[in-house]
C-alpha cells in the first residue's frame, strides 16, 4: 500500500463521515469475516422507554414504581433514566434515599425511606437470593416482543416486573442488508435478556447473538467470534465497549457515543448511522485493489 493511495482513502472517508484514526484500519477492514455490533445504542437508539410495569401480589402499583425511580434517579443507565421519566410524567413524587449502590451489568440497589429496593435483571434478583418464577410467562412474553424485562424486589420479595422498548434505529436494516450483501456475517453482542436480544435480531436478520455478556465479557466474545469466522470488526458506543473495540482487528466508535469508545476505536463513525460501515468497507476494498 502506497502512502498516497491511503491518505486519499483516509480523505474519502472523511468526506463520508468516517475518520480513520489509524491507516492500518483502511487496509484491515476490506478483509473483515464478521462485524459484530453492540445493540444498545448501536443497533437501537439507545434511548429505552418505559413500558409495562405488573406488580406482584399485595404491592401497590405507584408505591413500588416511586420506590424504583428513586433508585434509578442515581444511576446512569438508560434504564433508569426511563423508568425515572415515567414517573416523573405521572407527577410521582421520587422518595429520598439513604444509601445507594450501582451493580455493573446488573442493576442498582438503595435504601429508599425504611426499605432496601433493589432493580436489575433476572441475574441480579438471583444473586440476591430472590426468585423471579411468579413472572417467568410475565417476562417471556416481554422478551419476545423485544423489550427488556426489570425486575424490582423489595427486602426479600419480588415486588414488580417492569419492561423497557428501545426503538431500532431506522437505518439500521438497510445497514445490516448492505453487509450481507458484501458477504459478511454479522453478529449482535450485548448485556441484554437473550429472549430480548433474539426478537430484536430475528426482525434484522442478525446470524448469531452473544447476550447476557457483562461488561468485561464482551472482549472474549470478540475473540470467539474470531475463532469462529476470521477477521473481526467490532462497532460500540459505550464506556463498557471500550475494551472490545480495541480487541477486535478493526473497532469502529459511533460518534455519538462516549468519548472512552471513541478513544479505543481505529475508527470514528461521526454519525449514528450504520450505514457507512458496509461504505467504509467497500472503501477500503476499492482504495487496497487500486494500489495493486
Ligand atoms: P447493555 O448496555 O449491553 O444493554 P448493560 O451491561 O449496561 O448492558 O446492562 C445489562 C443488563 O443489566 C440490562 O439489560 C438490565 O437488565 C440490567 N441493568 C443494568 N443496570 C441497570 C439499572 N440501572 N436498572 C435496571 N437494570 C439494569
Ligand atoms: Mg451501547
Amino acid at each position: 500500500a502506497t502512502p498516497t493511495s491511503i491518505m486519499v482513502g483516509i480523505g474519502r472517508g472523511a468526506e463520508m463521515g468516517i475518520l480513520f484514526r489509524k491507516g492500518e484500519a483502511l487496509q484491515l477492514l476490506k478483509d473483515a469475516q464478521v462485524v459484530a455490533v453492540d445493540k444498545t445504542g448501536t443497533l437501537t437508539e439507545g434511548r429505552p422507554a418505559l413500558t409495562d410495569l405488573e406488580v406482584a401480589a399485595g404491592f401497590e402499583r405507584n408505591k413500588v414504581l416511586a420506590q424504583i425511580a428513586a433508585v434509578e434517579s442515581r444511576s446512569e443507565h438508560p434504564i433508569a433514566r426511563a423508568i425515572v421519566e415515567a414517573a416523573t410524567q405521572e407527577g410521582m413524587a421520587v422518595p429520598a434515599l439513604t444509601e445507594f449502590e450501582s451493580v455493573t451489568g446488573r442493576g442498582a440497589w438503595a435504601m429508599v425511606e425504611d426499605a432496601r429496593v433493589a432493580v436489575g435483571s433476572d441475574h441480579y434478583m438471583h444473586e440476591l437470593g430472590i426468585a423471579v418464577t411468579d413472572f417467568a410467562e410475565v417476562a417471556e412474553r416481554l422478551g419476545s416482543e423485544g423489550k427488556t424485562p426489570i425486575y424490582a424486589a423489595i427486602g426479600k420479595q419480588l415486588a414488580a416486573i417492569v419492561a423497557v422498548a428501545d426503538p431500532i434505529k431506522p437505518n439500521t436494516p438497510a445497514a445490516i442488508e448492505a453487509l450481507h450483501q458484501l458477504g459478511l456475517k454479522v453478529a449482535m453482542i450485548t448485556g441484554d435478556n437473550t429472549r430480548t436480544a433474539q426478537a430484536i435480531a430475528s426482525q434484522l436478520g442478525i446470524d448469531e447473538v452473544v447476550a447476557e455478556v457483562l461488561p468485561e465479557g464482551k472482549v472474549a466474545a470478540v475473540q470467539r467470534l474470531k475463532t469462529t469466522y476470521g477477521r473481526i470488526a467490532f462497532i460500540g458506543d459505550g464506556i463498557n465497549d471500550a475494551p472490545a473495540l480495541a480487541a477486535a482487528d478493526v473497532g469502529l466508535a459511533i460518534g455519538t457515543g462516549t468519548d472512552i469508545a471513541m478513544e479505543s476505536a481505529d475508527v470514528v463513525l461521526m454519525s449514528g448511522n450504520l450505514q457507512v460501515v458496509p461504505n467504509a468497507i467497500a472503501l477500503s476494498k476499492a482504495t487496497i485493489t487500486n494500489i495493486r
